[in-house]
């Protein structure tokens, strides 16, 4: 006989069905469109954000991604309400994640882009934003959730290995740092079994 608690793990462990992570908080944000070729998913981007910047917790980057963030909330959302992006998902510093487009769907977070001599990374990649900034490390609970989200996205998507998983930051240089100096990639991929 087992025992319902021997269960646990299995029901908890993250799955990707369909190109939707299952028994994970799920907002579907406007901000997507078809990829050109849904069998090429071959890249994955870290990115961080924070909003307004430099401050955890709110529900403002659900906003943005959903496009429905209040301009009157705070000053720099005045800025950036209108921006059309989103992120496949966010990891927030208590390690939740939240899925806004289907991994098989083009998310809108890599913006002008290249890897390998190839534009346009949107097309190919999956992309995760860590709420966190350039100032401050992120958790343990952002790192132990981002590995497993990993495992199974290389698992769902055999074509990302470790060597196809880059910042945001290597594929725009010189236009965007993130996920910043505080992203501990050699713990990172520690952290990923694969
Ligand atoms: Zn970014």
């Amino acid at each position: 006989m087992i025992s319902k608690s021997k269960l646990m793990p299995t029901e908890t462990r993250i799955k990707i069905r369909n190109g939707w992570l299952e028994n994970t908080r799920r907002l579907a944000s406007p901000h997507f469109d078809r990829r050109p070729d849904t069998q090429d998913i071959s890249l994955l981007v870290i990115h961080y954000i924070s909003l307004p910047p430099e401050q955890f917790g709110g529900d403002y980057i659900d906003d943005f991604f959903l496009g429905k963030l209040d301009p009157s909330q705070h000053s720099y959302f005045e800025n950036i309400y209108q921006i059309r992006v989103s992120a496949h998902c966010l990891i927030n510093r208590k390690g939740l994640i939240t899925q806004y487009v289907n991994f098989n769907d083009r998310a809108w977070h890599a913006g002008q882009s290249e890897f390998e001599g190839r534009e346009k990374c949107n097309d190919f990649s999956i992309g995760i934003e860590l709420e966190g900034s350039n100032l401050q490390p992120f958790t343990e609970a952002q790192y132990n959730a981002l590995g497993r989200l990993t495992e199974e996205i290389m698992r769902a998507y055999p074509l990302i290995n470790k060597a196809r998983i880059v910042g945001h930051c290597d594929i725009a240089p010189g236009r965007k740092i993130d996920p910043g100096q505080y992203f501990d990639w050699e713990r990172y991929f520690s952290l990923v079994d694969a």
